[in-house]
């Protein structure tokens, strides 16, 4: 069974361009320059996971054509990847039942007060939409073809988590930091998917210099950069990283299997 992996987004929290057009250091006329904000999709034939609700998520499942929906995962609570939820209400609509939601208890509870109305039937117009659940340490769907497990890493001041699909590729949009004893969970991976906010230093993202470092020690086959800044061109970061190491852009296929 082929299981893809697809970047919806592949920007960081205002995305490129700005809301004003600004498009920093990017080339306008590259359109892997145009980059909504993070969120990731897993899928294979009539079975979609998504991974965060970016405010561009209505736009990403035009794009990439996604018709139905069956689970969201939360990596953490910060407003670029949760924040698209209200438009996932078509889903409920359509399928006539609520979507399994799974997230972290900080990641939980920030959902609860934020858009209680998604989770508690707050009028009678309006029902849940959705059902919170725990994380746990090992999911599995379509009959163990797909395992997802996770461990919690560091983005800044709050954690997020990183998702591994099958032992083979690892989704951590949002870190600043991975503890050595997790390693060993990505230390064969075929795909890296990872944080690179920018070149400069940033308390709450690794970049440049940073994941360099870390692919260094870790190995996987392929890394892929995302949660790109408007100060990283497409091209000219393309030039400067070394073999097997590539920019995300929006709408990148990675197939898992
Ligand atoms: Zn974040």
């Amino acid at each position: 069974m082929k299981i893809n992996f697809t970047i919806l987004g592949s920007g960081s929290s205002l995305g490129v361009p700005r809301i004003d057009g600004n498009f920093g250091k990017c080339n306008p006329k590259n359109s892997k320059n145009y980059r909504t904000r993070c969120s990731a999709l897993l899928s294979a034939k009539n079975f979609n996971l998504l991974i965060d609700s970016s405010p561009d998520i209505r736009q990403q499942f035009l794009k990439s054509k996604v018709k139905s929906l069956d689970y969201v995962f939360y990596t953490h609570q910060h407003a670029d990847q949760t924040h698209g939820i209200n438009d996932l209400r078509y889903f409920y609509l359509k399928q006539r039942k609520a979507i399994p939601v799974f997230a972290n208890t900080t990641t939980s509870n920030y959902l609860l007060n934020s858009f209680k109305y998604c989770f508690i039937k707050t009028s009678k117009f309006y029902p849940p939409i959705m059902k919170l659940n725990k994380l746990k340490k090992k999911h599995t769907f379509l009959r163990n073809k797909i395992k997802i497990t996770s461990f919690e890493v560091t983005h800044g001041s709050i954690n997020s988590i990183c998702y591994i699909i099958n032992n083979k590729l690892a989704y951590v949009s949002d870190v600043s930091f991975i503890n050595q004893k997790n390693y060993p969970n990505i230390s064969k991976l075929k795909y890296f998917v990872v944080d690179c906010l920018r070149e400069e230093p940033h308390p709450s993202h690794y970049n440049l210099d940073k994941i360099l470092k870390l692919i260094s020690e870790i190995k996987p086959k392929y890394t892929i950069l995302t949660n790109l800044h408007s100060s990283l061109d497409y091209e000219k970061l393309k030039k400067k990283l070394p073999k097997f190491v590539y920019p995300a852009y929006d709408g990148m296929k990675l197939i898992i299997n």
